[in-house]
């Protein structure tokens, strides 16, 4: 239907009238203004009459009171659409004010010459409006509140009673007269749905009504740009809105900057989808879904953003669908498996576990693997249902591996989010591993960073339930978000597996490197494991081994692969072979040493060596019988050695040789062999001295090799004199034993070096060293000596003459 208009001289009557008063139009399913008198503008507070007109068609509910709007905006249309009178009592403000005042409307239908069907409507300023409701100040006062409490009309309201903006169904409507439109003018009408984030987050910290004003001043916003009659609010912080293709780059620039102003500046980000009507037989129910795809595609953003729809997404959608529709049967025919992918112990190469991860093969798609699937059901609140499958066929194959003669490691498990609110999965995991007879460190549950942050109190309880019963926790993609050092503070978990992104970062530069270090220290300094995931290259597996990292897992081992490759690639001789879990803990101890850190050498109080850190060339070697081998080193030992020994550690050090051929054998063979941290000093081939030290940190309870670190303390070059090395040699020559004494333990280590000799050897080390001094006075000293050496020479003396 087109739009009236009024012979000239008519409308200059009706616009010069000063009773407020205006005529009104139903076109293409919405209210149009075509007169509004002098009086109209004076009452509403308009100086001028184009920008009055401009409002009504607009937003012509811009000043009503917000309570008041889908109210009225019903009677309106209703009086439209059915005939009768339209009388109704609101409030309302002027541009220039915040006052409201008390309106009156009083509204009829009359017919023009030619048959058209207009609205006449006049207004009546009834007074102010008081919120007090003071009785009998204003009559109406009393009129209006009860008019308020009509809500039971509301129910088959056209408008939304939060916003005032048309409800879904007309805005169906209205949209679908609007896109006719559009395209007889030759325009693309494009559909919008928006998407506010973090409202649940907004209502939680400032309550339901401050939620509620947001919501409202942002339908203010959309009517405001693109008018109230297109736009909706479909409910929640859904909201829709059609316009044209034409400049709506622009106009969302705009609205995401109007946006941000919103609530003093303390502003939520606004997600658009877009979707492009093709034709006029495309459904606004449909171009509706697809806006709201495209606006689910952009989820996870922090700034307000828009999306265009595109067939991917519609195929994606397709994809959501089938995976629905099929899941129950996937479960059923055994279309859903799990493949293994090992984690391997970096320092003996060992896979020490194996995670679990789905797949669903499709008879029909081929594999689907998990971002194809796992979302879906997460979102369904169906992922409970595969991770207990998941645990089922883990448990079995587990149950088959022991019985073909396998160590049994650890198989992590992947948990979601909903699976903890679908049932106790605490629980249902339990009762699972017990009745299949698998102890319970050997399943281990790996829960995501981001999943812990969301709810924090809930999850820590049910990660503390689990470890409680025996599961080792793992915190997976440790570093992705942006909560990871504050939840370490509150949380144990037996693990952290740093997400694949470090590795990413690591080839980008110094920065990567220096972050994954620092974290990995703070990791061995609270106890906690560390596997480190998306190993690809040797260079990351370097870099790992000597940060201390205890685990990698990473397509440079192996891809996951089904069950059956599996057994095929173990039963081969050169495969990398399971870890006897009997050594596990040694090779945890010896994979733990950080490398840049002294305190593994220093820890009985130490702390001398300290100013030593980072220089410091430190190595772990293994001791198997009379043989060595260097398990791992840092960048500063593989100098040294390559310097010194003149060979390549990074590639020749990793095998087993006799002690005779590798270097530091004597502190190493010292520390094995008295269990206790040991110096030393030894004379390279060309003469330099190396001051070193070692400790012991651990004993392979299967085979007996011992784990020593090793660092190195001090070089002297062969005519220097004043390092530590040097005054130790000079005060051998003069000295019989020299001891070095731990004046609150008592413990001490003596060196003592042949009759003219200059070079200094490690005697014994022992307890009680005053009590063993003196016992050794009998057979050292002068007889006619050995009373005043024994007067003299006791602790108390010894500190007094140290004090003095
Ligand atoms: P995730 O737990 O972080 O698993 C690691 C993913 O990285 C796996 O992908 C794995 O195949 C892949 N990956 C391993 N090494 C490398 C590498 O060196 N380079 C690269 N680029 N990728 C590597 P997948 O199997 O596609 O699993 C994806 C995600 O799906 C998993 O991430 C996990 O969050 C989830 N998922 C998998 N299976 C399950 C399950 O049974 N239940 C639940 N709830 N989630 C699962
Ligand atoms: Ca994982
Ligand atoms: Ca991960």
């Amino acid at each position: 239907m087109e739009k009236y208009t009024f012979p000239a001289g008519t409308l200059a009557v009706l616009e010069s009238m000063q009773q407020p008063f205006a005529v009104y139009q139903f076109v293409d399913k919405r209210v149009v203004t075509l007169a509004l008198s002098d009086g109209f503008c004076a009452l509403f507070g308009y100086d001028d009459r184009e920008q009055a007109y401009y409002d009504m068609d607009h937003d012509m509910y811009k000043l009503t009171h917000p309570d008041d709007t889908a109210r009225i905006a019903d009677a309106a249309l209703r009086f439209a659409t059915e005939g009768g009178k339209y009388d109704v009592i609101y409030r309302t403000r002027t541009p220039k004010s915040d006052e409201y005042r008390i309106i009156h409307a009083i509204g009829q239908h009359v017919l023009t010459d030619t048959g058209v069907r207009l609205a006449h409507v006049w207004y009546t300023d009834e007074g102010d409006y008081s919120e007090e409701h003071d009785v009998g100040h204003f009559e109406l006062n009393g009129a209006l509140t009860s008019a308020l409490h009509e809500e039971s009309i509301l129910k088959a309201s056209h408008f939304d009673y939060l916003t005032g903006l048309p409800s879904m169904s007309y805005f169906f409507e209205l949209a679908d007269a609007g896109k006719k439109v559009l395209f007889e003018r030759g325009k693309q009408p494009v559909m919008l749905m928006f998407d506010l984030n973090g409202m649940k987050f907004f209502n939680n910290k400032y309550g339901f009504a401050e939620g509620d004003r947001y919501l409202q001043a942002f339908g203010k916003l959309l009517a405001k740009t693109f008018s109230n009659e297109n736009c909706s609010h479909f409910g929640q912080d859904h909201f829709g809105a059609y316009t044209q293709r034409e400049g709506l780059e622009e106009i969302l620039q705009m609205l995401f900057e109007e946006s941000k102003t919103l609530n003093d500046g303390n502003s939520l980000p606004v997600r658009a989808g877009v979707y492009l009507l093709e034709s006029d037989s495309d459904s606004i129910g449909a171009a509706c879904d697809r806006a709201k795809l495209a606006c689910d595609a952009i989820r996870g953003t922090y700034e307000s953003r828009y999306r265009i729809y595109d067939a991917n997404m519609r195929d994606a959608m397709l994809q959501r669908q089938y995976v629905l529709d099929n899941f129950e049967k996937a479960l059923a025919e055994n279309w859903i498996c799990v493949y293994y992918q090992p984690i391997v112990r970096a320092v003996n190469g060992a896979v020490c576990d194996e995670e679990a991860l789905s797949r669903w093969i499709d008879p029909e798609r081929g594999m689907l693997h998990p971002d194809e699937f796992i979302p879906v059901l997460e979102n369904a609140g169906l992922i409970y249902k595969l991770d207990l499958h998941v645990v089922d066929l883990v448990l079995d194959k587990m149950k088959r591996q022991e019985a073909a003669g396998y160590d049994l490691v650890p198989h992590s498990i992947n948990l979601s989010r909903s699976d903890f609110d679908a049932c106790d999965i605490v629980e249902e995991i339990r009762k699972r591993v017990d009745a299949f007879g698998v102890p319970r460190d050997r399943v281990t549950i790996e829960i995501t960073e981001s999943i812990i942050g969301s709810d924090f109190d809930f999850m820590k309880n049910q990660i503390e339930r689990f470890r409680a019963l025996g599961f080792p926790v793992w915190m997976d993609d440790f570093g992705s978000g942006y909560s990871s050092l504050d939840l370490l503070q509150s949380l144990k978990v037996d693990l952290l597996k740093f997400d694949m992104s470090f590795m990413k970062k690591l080839d980008e530069g110094d920065g990567g490197k220096i972050i994954l270090t620092e974290l990995m220290k703070m990791a061995s300094a609270l106890g906690v494991d560390t596997v480190c995931e998306g190993v690809e290259t040797e260079d990351q597996v370097h870099f790992l081994q000597e940060i201390g990292c205890s685990k990698l897992q990473g397509f440079y081992f192996r891809k996951a692969v089904s069950p059956e490759e599996l057994m095929e690639i173990y039963a081969k001789d050169d495969a990398i072979g399971y870890e006897n879990p009997k050594e596990s803990e040694y090779y945890e101890m010896m994979g733990r040493v950080n490398l840049y850190d002294l305190a593994v050498i220093a820890n009985d109080g130490d702390n001398s060596f300290r100013n030593f850190f980072d220089t410091l060339p430190m190595g772990i070697i293994e001791v198997s019988g009379d043989s060595t081998r260097f398990v791992r080193s840092n960048q500063s030992y593989r100098d040294f050695v390559k310097r010194f020994l003149g060979f390549d550690l990074t590639h020749e050090g990793s095998s087993f040789a006799k002690y005779g051929d590798s270097f530091m054998n004597n502190v190493v063979k010292t520390c094995c062999e008295q269990g206790t941290r040991s110096f030393y000093d030894e004379r390279m081939p060309n003469g330099t001295v190396v001051h070193s030290f070692a400790r012991r940190i651990s004993v392979n309870p299967v085979n007996g090799n011992i784990a020593v670190a090793v660092a190195v303390l001090a070089i002297t070059e062969a005519n220097e004199g004043t390092t530590y090395a040097g005054i130790a040699r000079a005060l051998a020559s003069d000295y019989y034993s020299i001891y070095y004494v731990d004046l609150d333990t008592e413990r001490y280590i003596e060196y003592s070096s042949p009759e003219g000799g200059d070079e200094l050897a490690i005697e014994r080390h022992g307890e009680d060293f005053f009590a063993v001094a003196r016992r050794d006075a009998m057979t050292r000293i002068y007889k006619e000596d050995l009373g005043y050496f024994l007067k003299l020479f006791t602790k108390e003396n010894i500190l007094a003459e140290l004090e003095q």
